[in-house]
Order: structure tokens, then C-alpha cells, then sequence
């Protein structure tokens, strides 16, 4: 049984009880309010995964290697994800991001901080995005990676001009991005911190992944990838730094300093061998993301504990807090999960398993079973579009 509106969740195995009205926690729930027993459950507040790329969800489906293998990380964007993102097209973008919020919402995530590009389907790209989260009830915060890489400054106006079409809903917010220093002009970076300004939100943006981000931003003259978009205006306070990878301690601090998050991701780092985030342990605003991956956040701080260690990083706790309180932020909510007047996103767990998920107040999946949509028919459209989508790879 689906509920929606109001609802009290619990009491769990400790007694607890949540109550969501709104959208958001109460302290005192609506007389009229739903019940989702729990009593043998736990709650917990929902995962967040602060950087993902809901486009790649079909590469699960038998994406074919590349041929012969990348050799480096921009060999590894230039053969895989930048044909990938070229050969999508309405039907392969929307069978992806249905795939990949249903995995996410049963593996317990509630907000997903989208970063998405499809060059040869920019505009209507987002709406894309956005039906899919808000049918089957994820938060989201998306926006279009501005980038200049295929067709110059236009594409890079027309990726902003993207962005701006995103309306504000409950569960959705619109952010403005840019794909990375290395791929854009001083004007589309000036012009992506304007829009946020103008927008009243900020920019997400891959920063300093890899060396070559740093390689690129030296060339130009900038001491680096931050400084250079520092300098741009395209950093409002409260924007989004994917990676940081080659920064240091001081300009972590730095960003920090100017209100900005960094979103760490340690599996996709370790697959694409651009090495280990560690000057992310100079702040509290770093929060953990999943870069394409599936969105399981346990997952995802299970290799995070493991790349730590073997790299000698005591300073990784707090991860996946920092992800609620940067969702709370943009959406104007209490950082506290589960406090009153934070966002109406929860888990209940059973023995460490997804039982139930609430977003906003709605039960999105129940008894481990995703509520808002047929997942097996979500899986059979997505291995009809990723056959498609290869063979349109293939001619690319
Ligand atoms: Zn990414």
C-alpha cells in the first residue's frame, strides 16, 4: 500500500516515530495522517548521493569496451562517456534515468545531485530528467554541463540556456552547471556564476579530477582549475565541486571557506585511476557521490573506508552527512535529518536491508519493492534502449 501526504513512520524497533506533513518532518502530525508500521525496523535518514550522472544508468546493460583501451583519463572520456553522451537520444536518456532512480531509491537514496550532458539533446534534456525523478519520487538537483567541447561557445550558451528551464518543485531544485574548467571559455564560465546568481542558486562543476584539469587551467594562466573559476565569478557560494582530486589542503580550505562543497567519489576515482581525493579531509563540507555509478551510498562509503585506509586517511567521517546538509541547503530545509522542519526523506531498515523509503513524505519503495513504478518493465525498456544506444555509440 502507497501512501502519500501526511504519514507517521514507526514507531521502529527503538520506539521512534517520524511524522511528515508537507513534505517535511513535524513534531505533531495532521490528525487525518497515513501509518507505515516499522516496529521491527529501524530509521534512518536517507542517503544522498551528491554527484552522479543519471545518463550512464544503461552501462550497466552491456556497454562494449572501448577498443583498444583508453590509456588515460581523457582517452577514457573521449572513447566511453563522451560517445557515449553524443548517442543518446530521448528514448535512450529517459530509459536511463528511470533505471538508475529506481536502483537508487531501493537502495535507499532520496536525493540525487544530477550532473547531465547529451550534446545532440540539449534542450528538453532536463525535463527529460526531472519526469523521471518526480514520477517514481526522488529529490533531485539537476542541471546541464555546459561544456564548448563539440560545438563551441553556442553549445556552451545553449547547455546554460538549459539550465534556466528548470522549474522549482518539492522535490526538485535546478542548479546551473558547467562540465569542467578544462572544456570551457572565460565567457561560458562568467557566464554560468551570473545565471546562478540570477537563478538565486549555484553552480556544480567537475573541478580538478585529474591532472589534465590542472595541465589546461596552468595553460590559460591560472594557477589552477579553482583559481581559475574563482577568478571567473562562477563559483557562487554553495556550489558544487565534483573531485578535487589534485587539490591541496589550502585550496580546499580555501573553497570551503567561500561556502562551497566538494563531492567526494571514491569508486569511480579508483576506476578511473586519476588517484585518491585525500585533501578532502581539510574540510567538513565534503560529501560522497556516486559519478555514475550505481547510487547505493552504502556501497559507496564501504569503498570509501577501504581507499582511506589504504591511504592513510583518518578524515573521512561525516561523508554522507555532509550530503543531507548540502540538500537541505538548496532546499531551504532544516540540516538536521529527521528533526522538524527537515526534509520528509527516510529509510527503515531491516538487518541492514531496505525495507521502506519515504521522499517527501511518499513511500517510494515498500517491503524492499520499488511502489512508484513497475521495475521490471523499468529493466526490460532499459535493455531495449541500451542495445539501441550501443549500436548508435558504434557509428560515432
Ligand atoms: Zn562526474
Amino acid at each position: 500500500m502507497a501512501v502519500s501526504g501526511a504519514i507517521v513512520v514507526g514507531p521502529d524497533a527503538l520506539g521512534r516515530s517520524v511524522a511528515i506533513a508537507d513534505g517535511r518532518v513535524v513534531a505533531v502530525p495532521p490528525a487525518a495522517a497515513g501509518r507505515l508500521a516499522c516496529a521491527d525496523g529501524m530509521i534512518e535518514a536517507g542517503a544522498v548521493c551528491a554527484h552522479t550522472h543519471l545518463y550512464s544508468g544503461l552501462a550497466r546493460y552491456g556497454m562494449p569496451p572501448a577498443h583498444p583501451p583508453p590509456a588515460g583519463f581523457v582517452e577514457i572520456l573521449q572513447k566511453v562517456w563522451w560517445r557515449l553522451d553524443r548517442a543518446l537520444d530521448a528514448r535512450s536518456l529517459r530509459a536511463a534515468a528511470y533505471d538508475y532512480v529506481a536502483r537508487a531509491l531501493i537502495a535507499g537514496t532520496t536525493t540525487l545531485v544530477d550532473h547531465h550532458e547529451s550534446p545532440n539533446l540539449i534542450e528538453g534534456s532536463l525535463a527529460i530528467l526531472v519526469e523521471a525523478c518526480e514520477t517514481l519520487g526522488v529529490r533531485a538537483l539537476v542541471c546541464y554541463g555546459a561544456s564548448e567541447r563539440n560545438f563551441g561557445r553556442d553549445e556552451g550558451r545553449r547547455g546554460l540556456a538549459e539550465c534556466r528551464r528548470v522549474a522549482a518543485s518539492p522535490l526538485v531544485r535546478g542548479l546551473v552547471g558547467l562540465h569542467a574548467s578544462f572544456t570551457v571559455s572565460d565567457a561560458t564560465a562568467r557566464e554560468a556564476g551570473a545565471l546562478a546568481r540570477e537563478l538565486g542558486t549555484v553552480v556544480h562543476v567537475h573541478v580538478a579530477e585529474a591532472q589534465a584539469d590542472v595541465d589546461d587551467a596552468r595553460r590559460r594562466g591560472a594557477a589552477g582549475p579553482l583559481e581559475r573559476l574563482f577568478s571567473l565569478g562562477a563559483l557562487p557560494p554553495g556550489s558544487i565541486l565534483a573531485h578535487g582530486v589534485h587539490l591541496d589542503r589550502a585550496q580546499v580550505r580555501r573553497a570551503a571557506d567561500a561556502r562551497c562543497w566538494f563531492v567526494h567519489n571514491p569508486r569511480s576515482n579508483e576506476g578511473n585511476r586519476v588517484g585518491y581525493a585525500a585533501a578532502l579531509s581539510a574540510t567538513e563540507r565534503a560529501a560522497l557521490g556516486a559519478d555514475g555509478w550505481d547510487a547505493d551510498m552504502a556501497e559507496e562509503e564501504a569503498a570509501l573506508e577501504r581507499l582511506a585506509r589504504e591511504n592513510g586517511d583518518a578524515g573521512v567521517d561525516g561523508r554522507l552527512a555532509a550530503g543531507q546538509a548540502l540538500a537541505a541547503e538548496r532546499f531551504g530545509a532544516q540540516a538536521e535529518p529527521l528533526a522538524p522542519g527537515s526534509l520528509g526523506d527516510l529509510v527503515v531498515r531491516r538487518d541492514g536491508a531496505v525495507r521502506h523509503v519515504v521522499v517527501g513524505g511518499r513511500v517510494v519503495v515498500e517491503n524492499g519493492a520499488l511502489a512508484t513504478g513497475d521495475f521490471d518493465s523499468i529493466v526490460a525498456t532499459a535493455r531495449v534502449e541500451a542495445t539501441r544506444l550501443w549500436s548508435r555509440m558504434a557509428a560515432i
